[in-house]
């Protein structure tokens, strides 16, 4: 099968083309593509990992853009098989509906819906619910569990038939969905319109401040093609019409933010940690190309520590197991040649992983 893919040559929030590419990685297959044993001798196309810093807006970002319905379409995370992730997004919803829809009978959508484990909290206070998620399996199955579901990629005229059909939405949330469009403008534009005058729309994404100061490299895979923070958002959304208000430190998936937006000059005060956020993230240098060659340097040395570590517990006759297969692996052995030579196998509870 060949997939498609391409490069793009300007920024994905302020389409300069003035980028630096500010570290590599060493390409990988996509990160989530496991196959079967009996497909183990065709070779895997790989992709490459090149991280490019905007020198106008700051926003870091991949350009190598893979096919979303490879991506996508076929997609094995999932929200409802982790414990922690369920809690999380219980108390989500919670936070989310008393800061901004009391009343409860509101209509709520969550982009990138997966098996609709947040929308069924929405759904126990009382809200309207709609999930939308081009992964046909996964949102078949939130479909049985009573999330109404529209298999779809977002975009503005998804929006606008969903507002024909049930009206604006009191809250939009989208998780770990905006940092992997290609598209990010086309999505500002369903949103506004989803949206309207009075809702919100939230989304969590990995912070890229916890990512640099934690080391988390693995992080970079061909899903992420934006490393977001707050600094290169706030002009973004002021473009579309639309205003950050309000950005949170979250400790999801090793750190993320959560950002929440609404028409531009909508009823909510824009919270001082906007402004708060900005001034640390430039205080840590999260705008200058420095902060990443010298991460990259960092992440060679831990690469070299752990092969070594590694093969004197196999020189000792030991065998090595995997602990999760995440998508994240998948980068972490590419780029520190880590294969089989090293680790003799991997468990995974997820049942779409097993025994590929
Ligand atoms: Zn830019």
């Amino acid at each position: 099968m060949t997939i498609h893919h391409f490069r793009r040559h300007n920024c994905r929030l302020c389409a300069s083309t003035a980028l630096s590419l500010v570290f590599q990685l060493k390409p990988t297959p996509l990160a989530n593509a496991f196959v079967p044993r009996n497909m183990l001798g065709n070779v895997q196309s790989v992709f490459p990992l090149d991280i490019f810093l905007c020198n106008n807006c700051k926003h870091l970002q991949l350009l190598d853009v893979v096919d979303p319905r490879v991506l996508y379409e076929h997609y094995v995370y999932v929200s409802g098989t982790s414990p922690v992730f369920v809690e999380h997004f219980r108390q989500y919803a919670e936070s989310m509906l008393a800061r901004f829809a009391p009343q409860r009978d509101v209509l709520t959508v969550d982009i990138g819906s997966n098996d609709g484990t947040l929308l069924s909290f929405f759904k126990q206070s009382g809200c309207r619910v709609l999930g939308v998620d081009p992964a046909i399996e996964i949102a078949r199955d939130a479909v049985t569990r009573g999330i109404p579901t529209l298999v779809d990629f977002f975009s503005p005229t998804l929006a606008e038939q969903i507002v024909e059909k049930h009206g604006t939405a009191s809250v939009v949330t989208a998780n770990n969905v905006f940092a992997h469009l290609d598209d990010l403008a086309s999505f500002l534009r369903g949103i506004r319109t989803l949206i309207g005058r009075h809702g919100v729309f939230a989304f969590e994404v990995a912070y890229l401040r916890d990512m640099i100061e934690n080391g988390l490299f693995d992080m970079f895979y061909h899903e992420h093609l934006d490393y977001h923070s707050v600094g290169p958002l706030v002009p973004f959304f002021a473009s579309h019409g639309l205003e950050l208000i309000d950005a949170l430190r979250i400790d999801t998936h090793g750190g993320s933010l959560r950002g929440i937006v609404q028409a531009a000059g909508g009823p909510h005060q824009v919270s001082r940690s906007v402004a708060e956020l900005v001034e640390d993230e430039r205080r840590i240098g999260l705008d200058k190309a420095e902060t990443y060659t010298d991460f990259a340097s960092d992440i060679e040395k831990i690469g070299q520590e752990l092969r070594l570590v590694l093969k004197k517990i196999k020189s000792e006759g030991k065998s090595v197991a995997g602990y999760g297969a995440p998508a994240k692996a998948t980068t972490l052995m590419y780029h520190f040649g880590i294969g089989p030579d090293v680790v003799d196998y991997i468990i995974d509870d997820s049942p779409w992983k097993q025994s590929l």
